[in-house]
């Protein structure tokens, strides 16, 4: 079972995307994970890697591209689930084509919809409650919005993270998801093109506004 799933920063697409891995036992490949990997252990692909990261721009396609394809070469027949990549029409492109010729295919692309404005005020929302990470308070969504500043589950103090105040970052990446002509959106709708045009292939679209149990719900009842 090969799974791809889009959604933009804010979206759930961890939530969701860890549904899946459960469901499937598959194997999960996040591409901003492998690299992060790498700039901690100081290898020379982190190393290239880590300048385009801090400044919140993708890795180019030269170092991202086979680095992903050799990691799905090395997978067992259980699947995968590959988040985070691909990113642009480039990537999705050399996706389908090394899936073509090593006779594999998708059986699932999921793609979590939410506007961008919303996109963006979950991330500014968010706020971490200093007793347990795990607490979920947002200003922004009124089923798990906190009391003030404390926690709502356990009244513990809240603060935000820096990175999620950041909007320039925020818009950075948005811009390269939001971006339907060669960007992430662009990719997502290719392969829903060609999910059109394969049976062997299922294209979900998800509405991320829906709280994350309605969410998880829909998914589960699109999945064989
Ligand atoms: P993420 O954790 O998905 O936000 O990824 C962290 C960083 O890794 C991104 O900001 C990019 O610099 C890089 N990255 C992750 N996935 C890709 C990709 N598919 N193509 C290029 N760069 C990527």
């Amino acid at each position: 079972m090969n799974l791809l799933i889009f959604g933009p920063n804010g979206s759930g697409k961890g939530t969701q995307g860890a549904l899946l891995m459960e469901k499937y036992g598959v194997a999960h490949i996040e591409s901003g994970a492998v690299f992060r990997q790498h700039v901690g252990q100081g290898t020379e692909l982190g190393k290239k890697a880590k300048e385009y990261m801090d400044r919140g721009e993708l890795v180019p396609d030269e170092i991202t591209i086979p680095m992903i394809l050799d990691i799905l070469g090395k997978q067992g027949d259980k699947g995968w689930l590959l988040d985070g990549f691909p990113r642009n029409m480039e990537q999705a492109r050399k996706l389908h084509e090394a899936l073509d010729k090593a006779g594999m295919h998708l059986d699932y692309v999921v793609e979590i919809l939410l506007p961008r404005q919303v996109a963006k005020n979950r991330i500014m929302g968010r706020r971490l409650c200093a007793k347990n990470n795990n607490h979920p308070n947002n200003i922004f969504i009124d089923a798990i919005k906190p009391e003030g500043d404390t926690c709502r589950v356990c009244g513990g103090p809240l603060s935000a993270r820096a990175d999620d105040q950041n909007e320039d970052a925020i818009n950075k990446r948005h811009d390269i998801y939001y971006n339907d002509v060669d960007g992430t959106l662009a990719a997502a709708h290719y392969f829903k093109a060609l999910a059109g045009q394969d049976p062997r292939m299922t294209y979900i679209e998800l509405n991320g506004e829906g709280s994350i149990d309605s969410i998880r719900e829909t998914l589960l009842s699109k999945l064989k």
